[in-house]
């Protein structure tokens, strides 16, 4: 045989130049290919990739009912923002606004944005947080030179970059071993005329655990009577407001607290819907600061904006009202409880081992367990992650805590929708397989073990 039989003929017959040929990667390309080509030259990269089943480090969807599927696949076409063309899709994003705000029990009728996911949410709310405590000071003749904003080490990452991009200054309560949420002490010290507002976590990224929003809620109440300082907080909800209101109805942290005046939420965390949808809802209209409103002539349809983004998509839009339309409150709660009941039966098996202690599995908590090593016995969390992956394919990240806990290291592992009992029952014994692998050959993890000595806790 000969190079010939890879020559053009025989591609157009079998396709797929690229089984044998490096793919384009830096330049250019020069030519095109086949749509078939292309398509299995794409989809063979990918192959490679983890499997989005056993990813039980993200908290974004992951899986969605095939009708629902449909939806997002036969409205790619059609650009979000085209409201004059699309009043429908239009009028369905407000929809979920007001049915979001009814489940953040809004004290009236409101306004709200839908966004790229919780970070730019959080830009836009903290964007209204210091455009409005800028009109406060200006209106009161004071300085508008310095602004800050508290939050606690157990935030997002956004938070910080907020204030960096923003130019306000970030007040962090730092962590310490054992305690990885803040409350009202934490966050008495660090307000003063120039804060911008508070920002509480609803299920932090770190252990699933909320700050103690109602102390806060209560602190700032007080503030606002003894010393007239009326500073807003704004609930980063982004994995609990799915959660909160279906798990634990009756714990108050949303609009049923005075000074909660916005909360932003990832409709593609617990929303259940594919990425990427995020929804910032604010208590009354006056806390959206008018200014940042552009009411714009557009196709001779005057619009209201308030976005970082212009065109996007309309399908998360739209598969966002099929979930709360196909769901309800029931339909949610049945499927959190199932989430909830077989993160604890996972939680159960990992701490019968008697290898691990779970982080805080009798509170309020997302569905999900975090969990450390009882003792570093010549292997740590980062071998047990790094293991288990190896052996079984499931990727349960292991990582340390933000400042001042950061020689605690945790693992976490999210119980999504489509985790069956089956599936933590396998997982917690593959995760015993792993540790008995290690107890045998020891980790591989100089550095982090290393490190792991110097610090306390065992
Ligand atoms: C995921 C997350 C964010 C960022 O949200 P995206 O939707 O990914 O942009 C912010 N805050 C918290 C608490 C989160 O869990």
């Amino acid at each position: 045989m000969t190079t010939a039989s890879h020559g053009n003929d025989d591609t157009a017959i079998f396709g797929n130049r690229f089984a044998t040929k490096e793919v384009p990667t830096r330049t250019f390309p020069s030519t095109g290919m086949p749509a078939q080509d292309a398509f299995r030259l794409v989809a063979e990269d990918l192959v490679l990739e983890g499997d989005p089943a056993r990813n039980l480090a993200t908290f974004v969807t992951t899986w969605m009912e095939p009708e629902a599927q449909r939806i997002i696949a036969e409205n790619l076409h059609r650009n979000f923002i085209d409201h004059a063309e699309y009043p429908r899709t239009a009028e369905i994003e407000q929809r979920c606004i007001r049915m979001l705000a009814d489940l953040y029990h809004a004290p009236g009728e409101t306004m709200g944005a839908r966004t790229q996911g919780s970070s730019e949410a959080i830009m836009l709310g903290g964007l209204s947080l210091k455009w409005n405590w800028r009109k406060r000071r200006t209106a009161a003749g004071a300085s508008t030179e310095r602004p800050n904003l508290v939050f606690g080490g157990d935030v997002h990452v956004v938070w910080e970059k907020f204030c960096r991009y923003l130019d306000v200054e970030p007040r962090i309560v730092p962590l310490r071993p054992g305690k990885y949420t803040i409350g009202p002490d934490d966050v008495l010290p660090r307000v003063d005329e120039n804060t911008i507002g508070v920002a509480a976590v609803l299920g932090t990224t770190f252990t699933g655990h909320k700050d103690d929003i109602v102390g806060i809620n209560d602190l700032l109440v007080r503030i606002k009577r003894e010393r007239g300082l009326d500073v807003p907080l704004h609930v980063d909800a982004a994995s609990g407001g799915f959660v909160w209101p279906f798990l634990y109805p009756d714990s108050p942290w949303d609009f049923r607290l005075e000074q909660v005046r916005s909360i932003n939420t990832s409709g593609h965390k617990f929303g259940l819907v594919y990425p990427g949808i995020g929804w910032l809802i604010f208590r009354e209209k006056a806390d959206l600061n008018e200014d940042l409103v552009f009411t714009e002539n557009y196709l001779g349809k005057t619009d209201a904006t308030f976005t970082l983004n212009f065109s996007t998509g309309s399908s998360m839009v739209l598969a966002q009202y099929y979930n709360f339309v196909r769901y309800g409150r029931a339909g949610y709660t049945y499927i959190m409880q199932n989430m909830q009941a077989n993160a604890r039966a996972l939680g159960e098996k990992l701490a019968a081992m008697g290898l691990f202690e779970l982080i805080g599995a009798d509170e309020e908590q997302l569905p999900l367990v975090a969990f450390r090593l009882l003792d570093h016995n010549g292997f740590d969390e980062f071998d047990v992650a790094w293991q288990l992956s190896a052996e079984r394919g499931w990727m349960v990240p292991a990582y340390t805590m933000p400042p001042d806990a950061q020689q605690v290291t945790i693992m976490r592992a999210l119980v999504k929708e489509t985790m069956s009992r089956e599936h933590v029952d396998t997982l917690a014994r593959d995760i015993e397989q792993a540790c008995a692998t290690l107890a045998k050959k020891g980790g591989a993890h100089e550095y982090e073990r290393s490190r792991m000595v110097t610090g306390s806790g065992h």
